[in-house]
């Protein structure tokens, strides 16, 4: 069988944490919390799915989770945004991410990616018969090489793919950065779809700025939300999109062909969630603050180059001060079957074969004592 899927291969993720069982590692590769979320959210899906309510809900979402997620784009963002029109629930930013690409993409249209750019970006914007335009950001700031992206967009191109907070390199976009690619996507009358699951994990005072907040943005922009990041829930695959009007339409139709809804329990929940009071969200982002610095810490003494993380749950680093003499695939495997200890090799996040390879992701959104046995065990190891 030969189809578009026959090129795809096993994302990373499933790979290395398989391997992470078979050698009792511990799993700082995979980007999941081993806590639990808040407890009241938990309980209010456990209520929720007692209220005999478990039948297909709207397909765009409860009303309750739409408005939930109307309140919090204009208290944390000052936007606004009609819950009935411009918001649509999917099952976890997943979803989001492939019903807005499906939304305005045709079959060879240009769509911009920045690269090193979350696994799925790739697939699925060839799925769709669409073509990848890499704009590879530069380590180990990330700086955004602002003439190489004038010109990957053409008049082909019909959207920017922007992950901000960034999985896996941990940059926040500057409200500078933002301008330069609001100004490119209006120039080129395109659309930008805006991943922004980790919108509220950003550390030492960064702040997320939504692309679709900058002028003439507010028609252009897809803002995609997640659960799984904002309430530590990353199994409830829960996500959101807000987007204008004139969009949501076409977003809702690829919804339907995909899931066409999400458990209504764990949207109720949600919707409590979203209007927890600021110390919650503020709790949060001070938590994985401090499991970063754990984290960033006890792998510079190690002799790791440590790359500044200003947002999402996970550090990258450069292991060629440690010698290995190896890719990062070969080190990352070799960390688990000897250490035990899991690390993703960020050369998964770039295409083709000129990738830095020296690079190793390691996920902080862990309780401390398991991050100070991953660094004990690194310890012994080396
Ligand atoms: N985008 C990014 C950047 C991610 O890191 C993830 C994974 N956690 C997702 C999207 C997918 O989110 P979800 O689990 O809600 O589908
Ligand atoms: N987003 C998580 C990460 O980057 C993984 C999600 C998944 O396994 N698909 O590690």
């Amino acid at each position: 069988m030969n189809n578009l899927l026959s090129s795809t291969g096993t994302t990373v993720f499933t790979v290395m944490s398989a391997l992470a069982v078979q050698h009792g590692a511990i799993n700082l590769g995979q980007g999941f919390p081993d806590y639990e979320g808040p407890q009241d959210v938990i309980r209010a899906a456990a209520d929720a799915l007692m209220d005999t309510r478990n039948q297909y809900p709207p397909l765009a979402g409860v009303p309750e989770l739409r408005q939930a997620v109307a309140d919090a784009n204009r208290r944390f963002y000052g936007l606004e945004i009609d819950p009935a029109a411009e918001v649509i629930v999917t099952s976890g930013a997943t979803e989001a991410l492939i019903a807005s690409l499906m939304a305005v993409v045709n079959p060879g249209d240009e769509v911009v990616v920045f690269e090193p750019f979350y696994d799925t970006y790739l697939p699925m914007v060839r799925l769709l018969g669409a073509v990848p335009k890499l704009v590879r950001l530069t380590p180990p700031k990330w700086e955004l090489p602002r003439a190489e992206l004038a010109a990957a967009f053409s008049d082909r191109t019909k959207a920017v793919l922007l992950n901000s907070p960034m999985n896996p390199a941990g940059k926040v976009f500057t409200s500078a950065e933002l301008a330069y690619i609001a100004e490119l996507v209006q120039r080129h009358d395109a659309y930008a779809i805006c991943d922004e699951v980790y919108e509220h994990l950003t550390f030492d005072g960064w702040k997320h700025i939504p692309l679709m907040t900058l002028p003439g943005m507010r028609e252009r922009c897809m803002r995609i939300g997640s659960a799984g990041k904002t309430f530590s829930l990353t199994g409830w695959k829960v996500g959101y999109i807000t987007a204008d009007r004139s969009l949501t339409p076409n977003i809702a139709k690829a919804h339907q062909n995909l899931t066409f809804t999400t458990a209504p329990n764990l949207q109720r929940a949600v919707a409590l969630g979203l209007g927890k009071d600021d110390a919650y969200f503020a709790g949060l982002s001070a938590e994985l603050q401090a499991k970063r610095d754990r984290l960033a810490k006890g792998l510079a003494e190690l002799g790791f180059g440590v790359l500044p993380t200003q947002g999402s749950y996970f550090i990258t680093t450069d292991f060629s001060p440690l010698g290995f003499h190896g890719d990062d695939v070969a080190f990352c495997r070799h960390l688990t079957e000897t250490a035990k200890v899991t690390a993703i090799p960020v050369s998964a996040f770039y295409d083709g074969t000129d990738a830095p390879k020296h690079y190793a992701r390691f996920a902080f959104c862990k309780n401390d004592a398991v991050l100070d046995e991953a660094l004990a065990r690194l310890t012994a190891w080396k």
